[in-house]
């Protein structure tokens, strides 16, 4: 019987189980799960301090999904090592795992730079686990103002969670606009503004360089007096068990459209990783849950001997703050056009008559059609282009390829 491991325990780590049953029904699965909880959606942590969920409604997969495929999940321990020729992993606590197929789904860990006087501060957190939500609800209080550093989604994300539990929210960022990994200048300016009417204040293109307990020197010389410190600067992938083992890392562990590492028998999925970005032709860390899933199952099937192939991955944001819907997609590059109504904002980029990407605030509905023809590269001038910045719609396609792509419903 093959002994699969998987290490880590979020959304990658269940399409690989997933992947590896749609394959091989009996084989032997460990999951080495350093989080104590069961797998849960993580993106869902604002929505359950924001009282939109709650620990029930978070679970990624029900609670008998592990013993339904015969796993074994190792709670509260770390894997420690690899060792690619043993086939076998270590635990913090010195226990091996002996494997035949491992993959790598250990995600990412919150940045923190090194700010001036950071121990000083009693009350501060990262927003990435449910255990970080937990721990900062904990403080909250409706008399708490919030010092948030990093206006990336992570940290607007936190933002919209909190807002009706504490008495004011501070963003701050060195980027000179909200979302900068995603929006250009003038969609962030939109979404800013929203934010703002929501309450949220800004100070942009500032960031805090020095904390004196519960006061944040800024870069511009102002201070801003605080309870609680959110921070929420970036993300860094989990490479380091790959690279100690002389695996081939990046920004991420690099894999290949089969989710195969550079390490015999070692496959990695999910935001840990590097892999193939349609968009642009080359590698890229998409830290997304629809990829990691995609990855993990990838990686899943083609450790029980499928042939499983993931090569149109594209990096892909679907977000609200407030009642504002935005999706974003593909590479920002080439020709901008753009529609614009009293309440939407849609932009396209075009290159080589190929939509690159998109970005879109207030209207995304039927936004799918846009990223299949990023994934699919239509050409535009086959299509009603024009007709499809203002629509997005099945229209778009002469009758003869709507029939091919979508059989009788023309
Ligand atoms: C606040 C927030 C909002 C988000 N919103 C969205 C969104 O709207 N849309 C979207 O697509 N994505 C969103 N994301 C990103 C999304 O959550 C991730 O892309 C997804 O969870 C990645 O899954 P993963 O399995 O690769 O990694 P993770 O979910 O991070 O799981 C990795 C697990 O591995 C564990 N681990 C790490 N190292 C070890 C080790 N050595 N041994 C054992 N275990 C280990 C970690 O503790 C963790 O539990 C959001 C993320 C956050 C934090």
């Amino acid at each position: 019987m093959k002994r699969y491991v998987i290490i880590g325990n979020g959304t990658a780590a269940v399409g690989c189980v997933e992947g590896i049953r749609s394959i091989d029904k009996a084989g032997e699965i460990t999951v080495v799960s350093e989080e104590k909880h069961s797998v849960y959606s993580r993106p869902l942590i604002s929505y359950y301090l924001e009282g939109k969920t709650d620990l029930e409604r978070m679970k990624y997969r029900g609670d008998t999904f592990y013993e339904d495929n015969g796993c074994r999940v190792i709670y509260g321990k770390r894997a420690a090592s690899i060792d690619p020729e043993k086939k076998q992993i270590v635990l913090d606590d010195g226990t091996p795992l002996c494997y035949d197929a491992l993959c790598v789904a250990t995600g990412s860990r919150p940045f923190v730079p090194p700010f001036e006087g950071l121990q000083t501060v009693e009350n501060k957190f990262p927003f990435m686990t449910l255990d970080d939500a937990l721990g900062l609800e904990r403080v909250l209080t409706k008399q708490s103002r919030v010092l948030i550093v990093g206006a990336g989604l992570i940290g607007l994300k936190c933002a919209e969670g909190i807002r009706d539990r504490v008495k004011s929210i501070t963003v701050c960022d060195l980027a000179d606009r909200v979302l900068s990994s995603i929006l250009d200048v003038d969609c962030a300016a939109v979404v800013q503004r929203h934010l703002e009417e929501n309450g949220i204040r800004f100070l942009l293109g500032d960031t805090a360089v020095r904390f004196d307990k519960a006061t944040a020197r800024m870069k511009s010389g102002k201070t801003v007096d605080f309870d609680i410190l959110v921070l929420a600067v970036g993300v860094r992938a989990n490479t380091e068990l790959v690279k100690n083992a002389g695996g081939d890392v990046n920004r991420g562990i690099l894999i290949n459209t089969k989710c195969e590492t550079s390490l015999p028998f070692v496959w990695a999925a999910g935001d840990c990783t590097e892999g193939f970005d349609a968009s642009f032709g080359g590698t890229r860390v998409i830290a997304i849950l629809p990829n990691a899933y995609m990855q993990g199952h990838t990686a899943g099937g083609n450790m029980a001997g499928d042939c499983a192939v993931f090569d149109n991955a594209i990096p892909m944001n679907s977000i609200g703050f407030f009642g504002l819907h935005m999706m974003t997609a593909g590479a920002y590059d080439g020709e901008m056009t753009e529609e614009r109504s009293e309440n939407a904002v849609k932009r396209f980029f075009i290159k080589d008559n190929l939509l690159k990407g998109f970005i879109l605030i207030g209207e995304t509905e039927r936004a799918g059609i846009y990223t299949s023809m990023i994934r699919e590269k239509t050409q535009l001038d086959t299509i009603d282009f024009a007709f499809a910045r203002k629509n997005a719609s099945n229209l778009i396609y002469s009758q003869k390829i709507r029939r091919q792509k979508f059989g009788n419903e023309v």
